[in-house]
């Protein structure tokens, strides 16, 4: 077999060129969520793209909240957040940094930005900030304060963290350029006045600084080399390498921006996934028809899926969707040699074996997943009346229906082959059980080399088989008909969630939350790790068992 060269994207060529010319020594990376809401997917590809790059190049990878701004964040999102890190396996060697713990570093650091005269304090309002800032075609005005002292800029920026002044009516700016081209370097207000209880400093401080500031400074302070964002900060480079450069730090870190992951069919953004759970859409954070890293999770997607998901989408500057669909296969190549295989019947109908003995129950061996051979086999039970799919009978089949219909004869997965007689309706037209006959010659495993059959159907036995609530998940978004309406609200898929009162096969009844199963010709499955209790078991269908997409190759 020729040996798997795995092409390197543009990150890893850009740190072996730093590596080789002696820039950097030691990698290290950085995730640097706001914690203001659950991860989603997006992050997934942030948090694999830096913590494998540390692993890779044997360098250090750190997970710090970004938590420079009070009025969004909640300590219950920190908590899921470090608990999806570790999910997926990045490892920040259990050390949660915070940027808030740099506030002092970030306070000085103004401080000696004004000493050097690049920076003031400005009292114009924020709405004549707006104003003099000029647009993309016009430059800006400078601010009448600009021109301030040092020793007044000093004071001033000190009366502010001291609380002299009302809220909103001075802020610090960067002195750079009101003409440059980049309006993010039009004098960027750096630190504002906010009377706001902070989650980590409480009521220490009255002034907070502003992200494009604190953000090259967190990256400084802990010595992160190659500092990877999304390409909407492509536009802030020029102010992150300002903000280094005038703070002399002596090794500066480097930006490098990479596209942000989409995916069809789904929302994701933690601002629309927040206004779904909001609005009642969806049931909770975690609800398995979204796409945060809870509600995956809890859908049966494993952190293996995420990675070679993540593998397949690479990394590059280009913007595009991936295809749900890609997401999909992964977790079945997955689960494909993992997961027992069971029997379970979603939408049972009960089939009676009207020559079968009353009362006798036989067992059958079968193995528990072809796919491995080490899965060995189990014992399940068969007796006269079992449960089928309503799906597999019906009382006048369109061609090359192959199932049960009146005079059919099917194999009965590992048992017998059956011949359908006769049924019964309710007063609706529905069929309420199926009856039919078996053949003792047909047993499976007897060798039986007669006559051949064109369907196999699976069932449970109905004396053993446990009841169970099943969850059945379509997309959420129906992008086929348009992912918006005409008034610009998202097209729900009105589908998107069907519950069963399912008959599963009696080893079921083994599986702890968050074990996977098979059930044969419906899909992968997961224990609900929410609602599944030993009285009631509920389970989350992950994936059905037909696949859209096909990998390249
Ligand atoms: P959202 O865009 O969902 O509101 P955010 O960017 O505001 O998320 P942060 O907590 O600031 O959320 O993100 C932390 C890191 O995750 C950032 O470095 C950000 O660039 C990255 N990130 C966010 N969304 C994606 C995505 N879809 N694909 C890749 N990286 C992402
Ligand atoms: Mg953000």
């Amino acid at each position: 077999m020729p040996e798997e060269v795995k092409s390197k994207n543009f990150i890893e060529n850009i740190i072996d060129k730093d590596l080789e010319e002696g820039k950097v020594s030691k990698i290290v990376t950085r995730f640097p969520p706001e914690p203001n809401g659950y991860l989603h997917i997006g992050h997934a590809k942030s948090i694999l793209l830096n913590s494998g790059i540390a692993a890779e190049y044997g360098g250090q990878f750190n997970l710090r909240f970004d938590d420079t701004n009070p009025t969004k964040e909640k300590e219950e999102f920190v908590d899921s957040i470090i608990e999806d890190v570790k999910w997926l396996g990045a490892d920040f060697r259990g050390e949660v940094l915070y940027a808030s713990n740099y506030f002092d570093q970030m306070y000085e650091a103004a401080v000696k930005l004004i000493k050097k005269g690049k920076a003031y304090v400005d009292d114009l309002t924020a709405e004549e900030i707006r104003q003099y800032r000029g647009t993309l075609t016009e430059p800006g005005k400078n601010s009448p304060y600009r021109d301030r002292s040092v020793e007044e800029n000093l004071e001033l920026f000190e009366a502010m963290k001291d609380g002299q002044f009302e809220d909103g009516s001075k802020v610090l700016r960067a002195k750079i350029d009101m003409a440059s081209p980049n309006i993010n370097m039009r004098d960027p207000v750096i630190y504002r006045i906010a009377r706001m209880t902070h989650h980590n400093t409480g009521d220490k401080w009255l002034i907070y600084p502003m992200y494009d500031f604190a953000h090259p400074i967190e990256d400084a302070i802990e010595g992160v080399t190659h500092s990877l964002c999304t390409l909407e900060f492509e536009d802030h480079r020029p102010l992150y390498n300002w903000v280094v450069e005038e703070l002399e730090y002596p090794n500066p870190p480097q930006q490098i921006e990479f596209s942000k992951l989409y995916l069809t069919n789904v929302v994701t953004g933690k601002r629309y996934i927040k206004k779904l759970v909001e609005d009642g859409v969806v049931d909770g954070w975690d609800d398995p028809r979204l796409v945060s890293l809870a509600a995956l999770r809890r859908r049966g997607f494993t952190p293996e899926s995420i990675k070679s998901f993540m593998e397949l989408a690479g990394i590059s500057k280009s913007q595009g969707s991936c295809d749900y669909a890609m997401l999909e296969y992964c977790i079945r190549e997955d689960l494909k040699p993992k997961a027992p295989r069971y029997m379970g019947v979603l939408k049972p109908v009960k089939l009676i074996i009207d020559n079968y003995p009353e009362g006798q129950t036989e067992e059958f061996e079968i193995e528990n997943n072809s796919d491995d051979p080490e899965a060995g086999m189990r014992k399940i039970t068969f007796s006269r009346e079992l449960y089928i799919e309503a799906d597999d009978f019906m009382e006048e089949p369109p061609r090359k229906y192959f199932r049960l219909f009146p005079g059919n004869e099917v194999r009965l997965k590992g048992a017998y082959f059956v011949k359908c007689t006769g049924f019964e309706k309710d007063a609706e037209g529905n069929v309420t059980e199926v009856h039919c006959t078996y053949d003792p010659e047909t047993r499976s495993g007897s060798g039986f080399e007669g006559r051949k059959v064109k369907g196999t159907i699976h069932w449970v036995n109905a004396a053993d088989a446990i009841d169970a609530e099943v969850r059945l998940y379509e997309n959420l978004i129906d992008e086929e008909k348009g992912k918006l309406n005409e008034d610009g609200t998202l097209n729900f898929n009105p589908n998107s969630l069907e519950v069963v009162n399912a008959k599963l096969e009696a080893a079921s009844a083994e599986l702890k939350p968050g074990d996977h199963v098979q059930y044969i010709r419906n899909g992968y499955f997961v224990v609900d790790i929410k609602d599944s209790t030993a009285e009631k078991m509920v389970f989350n269908r992950v994936v059905g068992l037909k696949s859209s997409y096909k990998p390249a190759q």
